[in-house]
């Protein structure tokens, strides 16, 4: 009977959330969906160089849901596919906004599912409202999570041949965690590998044995830059600099932040990073 009650539980939240995604796709304001953005330090210049906008959604009846709960469901009623144009709206509207306060060099990065990728005339969408909105480019990520390449690689590399002829650049997200193959990765049409939260959090227990260090040289032999996920101590991000890490994102930074709120960090903390490093 628990079990049952409970199951009715999940089964009734999950409708809840999948009305809101149905509100969020029709409302011309995007019903609770929107963006933070997380800042990333270049390690070598001490300056942020980029966000990554991360989905949010706040429900009347639910409050804040975490993306980890309604993109599977957005994917699963395949209402990802308008909600992340939405999201590139979104995202595209802040870079206008950094443009505006003088950040015009800053870039963001939006994470795509693998489902709206492959949807016929994602390119030319995309790139269609990169133009629209007046866009540069090469202010826009994309991030990708490494185990959509055990299907479909063919098909998905040509997509960021495009993408990348385009101008814009392509992150391989949770680098570590999902397929991949050494042969395969050389071909790869991408610019970053983002090392998983996971061997960033194991990176000091074992220095001698971390794999994080390996995931570092062997992006650079492939050309690839390093973005190292979930950094939170000052010991992490020494430990990054010395093996040559391109890149930190983490609370040691700052949390996500909402569209203000990360402007406004700019202006406060863009110069004060040596301090972290
Ligand atoms: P992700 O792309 O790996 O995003 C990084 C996650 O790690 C974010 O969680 C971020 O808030 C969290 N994080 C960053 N730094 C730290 C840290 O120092 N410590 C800890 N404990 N956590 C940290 P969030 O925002 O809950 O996002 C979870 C996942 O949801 C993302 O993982 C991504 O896979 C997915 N997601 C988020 N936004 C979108 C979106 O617009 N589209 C798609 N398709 N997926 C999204
Ligand atoms: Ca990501
Ligand atoms: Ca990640």
């Amino acid at each position: 009977c628990y079990y049952d009650s409970e199951l009715e539980k999940q089964i009734i939240r999950e409708q809840e959330i999948e009305k809101e995604l149905h509100l969020a796709e029709t409302d011309p304001a995007d019903g609770g969906l929107y963006l933070q953005y997380q800042p990333i330090l270049d390690l070598r210049t001490n300056r942020i160089c980029e966000f990554e906008a991360l989905a949010r959604l706040n429900s009347n009846s639910l409050g804040l849901v975490p993306p980890m709960e309604f993109i599977p469901i957005a994917e699963r009623s395949k209402l990802i596919i308008p909600l992340g144009y939405k999201i590139f709206r979104q995202a595209f509207q802040f870079l206008n906004k950094l443009k505006e306060n003088g950040y015009g060099k800053i870039r963001v990065s939006v994470n795509v599912s693998i489902l709206q990728l492959l949807t016929r005339d994602f390119c030319e969408n995309l790139l269609g409202m990169i133009r629209e909105m007046q866009i540069s480019p090469d202010r826009v990520g994309i991030e990708i999570t490494e185990s959509i390449f055990s299907s479909n690689y063919t098909e998905i590399n040509n997509i960021l041949v495009t993408l990348k002829k385009a101008g814009l650049y392509i992150s391989i997200d949770d680098f570590g965690t999902g397929y991949s193959s050494l042969a395969r990765e050389s071909e790869l049409n991408v610019d970053y590998l983002k090392v998983d939260k996971y061997f960033t959090d194991r990176m000091l227990a074992n220095p001698g044995k971390s794999i994080v260090a390996d995931i570092i040289s062997m992006a650079y032999k492939l050309d690839h830059c390093t973005i190292a996920e979930g950094v939170e101590s000052r010991e992490q991000v020494r430990y990054l600099k010395e093996y040559g890490c391109d890149k930190i994102q983490g609370y040691i930074i700052s949390r996500p932040l909402d569209e203000k709120d990360a402007i406004e960090f700019l202006k406060k903390h863009d110069k004060s990073f040596a301090k972290v490093t």
